[in-house]
């Protein structure tokens, strides 16, 4: 090998926001908090609270390579433990505070986080959980002294505000080996235990600056940008880390997240994007409908996560709003394709546009994907064909933090790794997921993809959400059910949904039968929880299966 002759710098996150701080000055943050109000900021200001931070973790005892975790929304102070625990080479363990208690104690133990930060309204839930974790965890709630939450099981617990006082504004970031872990996030184990994702300082720079290749409107410098995507959740998509090095305006939503409260903040901070799972999309999309008009300045909106039925790309791409359907994983940093069109197809008409939009998007400069049959020999790229996708690149696990077992299924022999998604790809790039390999219904011997099936009821203006599970059926071995819930003010008939379908699926692929609910239950990501669902509607009578 001739060896480059190139500086070895590494790829390290302070470098993002002091980049920020310094080309991006005015750049904004501005927060929906905890406490009540509006909190703004910049990342020129933020760059001195975060020196401040990094001091105070380390008067704190924390060190290179441990654990610092945070219980929290999408605010300032999050953001700011982004950089301060990233920049002094500790790791950032992101925690859903929707996960159950079990889950909770479970993830808190097997990082072995030394110092744990909350938002305020989570103290109940640190006093219930605080006798499960370790017992020298130091607690750090993310406020000032005069909102200290105080009680039972939050005793000597320190308030943020505190800890920075008095402490230097200005930081020497040290330069750290880029491989160095600087991130954490569990997946949220639907089967067995949480798995960790354990990103580098340099995957998250690098999986940074791939969504930048995308093209992506949201992405360019000066936009105001809303992610409804937490930052406990695979680092918001990135977010974090592109937002200073374009100089996005950052919209932080707090905690409230419902229809009425998020369109107010896209309205009154003329925010252009805004980043979310399609559950979040059905609440704003009605909140639109009511008040008849869309947020004035919204032009795009990401949807990732779970597949954005066509009824909703319609929705807003009728209203001038461009969708981006993106897919990816918590292994994945977490974005594998976005829906950014191929050039040649820009032109085609809005319905042809619509189609496309539907499909999963193309794969991201540095994400490779391939599909394979049962024996895992590849399938081709043809649309047809469809198989478990396998993915690989420098913004993807190669092993689950402290998990080998895990770890040893997750790949295949050429290090690759399995996803757990059966999709189908074009000639021209665009991924198709068709399901789950264990959402797909197994119906005689033929797969039914729940996607489709859930893509074409939502095409019935009278459903607000549906879910198709597999239930055993003593002939078929299973057969769909639907289980979906009515928009507001509408009444559908199951028959009427059923003539809707049948314009979209084959006859076999029609669900055996619709059950209206009041609400499905959700993920504590905010996806459809179909596990919960299936083992409540397990013993469902199929109405032709007696
Ligand atoms: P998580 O790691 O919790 O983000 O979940 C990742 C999984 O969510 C993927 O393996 C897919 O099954 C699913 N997923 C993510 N985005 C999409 C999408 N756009 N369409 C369909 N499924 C998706």
């Amino acid at each position: 090998m001739l060896r480059g002759l190139m500086m070895d710098t590494p790829l390290n996150v302070s470098a993002a926001l002091e980049y920020g701080a310094e080309m991006h000055p005015d750049g904004a943050i501005v927060s929906a908090t905890i406490e009540g109000g509006t909190h703004r900021t910049t990342y020129a200001e933020t760059l001195p609270r975060v020196a401040r931070l990094a001091h105070a973790l380390k008067a704190l005892g924390v060190k290179e390579g441990d654990r610092v975790a945070t219980l929290a929304w999408n605010g300032y102070r999050h953001f700011e433990l982004y950089y301060a625990v990233g920049g002094i080479g500790a790791v950032c363990h992101t925690i859903n505070p929707r996960l159950f208690p079990e889950q909770l104690v479970y993830i808190v133990n097997h990082a072995k986080d030394r110092v744990l930060f909350f938002d305020i309204n989570l103290a109940p839930l640190i006093a219930k959980m605080r006798a499960h974790w370790p017992k020298d965890m130091i607690y750090v709630a993310m406020c000032d002294k005069a909102h200290l939450p105080a009680g039972e099981g939050l005793e000597g617990i320190h308030a943020y505000e505190d800890l920075l006082a008095g402490q230097p504004t200005a930081y020497a970031w040290p330069k750290i080996d880029e491989n160095a872990g600087v991130s954490l996030c569990y997946t949220s184990g639907t089967t067995g235990e949480p798995k960790g994702a354990l990103y580098s300082q340099r995957s998250v720079m690098l999986h940074a600056l791939f969504t930048l290749t995308a093209g992506m409107e949201s992405l360019k410098t000066g936009r105001t940008v809303l992610p409804v995507v937490p930052l406990f959740h695979v680092n918001a998509w990135g977010l974090p880390y592109t937002a200073p090095i374009v100089g996005l305006n950052l919209i932080m939503p707090g905690v409230k997240l419902d229809g009425p409260n998020l369109y107010d903040l896209l309205e009154n901070e003329n925010v252009f994007s805004s980043w979310g799972v399609p559950t979040v999309w059905m609440g704003l999309l009605q909140e639109i409908q009511k008040r008849g008009r869309k947020p004035s300045m919204l032009g795009e909106v990401i949807i990732g996560g779970s597949a954005a039925p066509r009824a909703m790309i319609e929705a807003f791409e009728t209203m001038d709003i461009g969708v981006i359907h993106g897919w990816g994983m918590t292994e994945m940093s977490p974005v594998g394709t976005l829906g950014v069109l191929a050039t040649k197809d820009r032109g085609k008409p809005l319905q042809e546009r619509i189609d496309l939009k539907g499909r999963q998007g193309r794969r991201m400069f540095g994400v490779e994907l391939k599909i394979v049959d049962e024996g895992g020999h590849r399938l081709p790229h043809d649309g047809e064909a469809s198989g478990e996708l396998f993915v690989r690149g420098p913004g993807i696990i190669s092993g689950y933090y402290e998990n080998a077992d895990a770890s040893a299924r997750a790949f295949d022999a050429d290090g690759w790794f399995g996803t757990g998604d059966v999709a189908k790809i074009t000639p021209d790039g665009y991924l198709i997921i068709v399901d789950r390999t264990k959402d797909l219904v197994k119906s005689g011997g033929e797969w039914i993809s729940s996607i489709d099936v859930e893509n074409a009821a939502m095409a019935h203006p009278g459903i607000a959400a549906c879910a198709v599970i597999g239930v055993p059926h003593p002939k078929w071995q299973e057969r769909p059910l639907m289980i979906a819930v009515k928009a507001a003010g509408a009444d559908p008939k199951p028959e009427e949904v059923m003539a809707t379908l049948e314009k979209a699926i084959a006859k076999w692929q029609l669900p055996d039968d619709i059950v209206f609910v009041e609400q499905l239950p959700l993920t504590a990501t905010g996806k459809i929880s179909k596990l919960t669902l299936r083992k409540q509607f397990a013993d469902h009578p199929l109405p032709d299966a007696e």
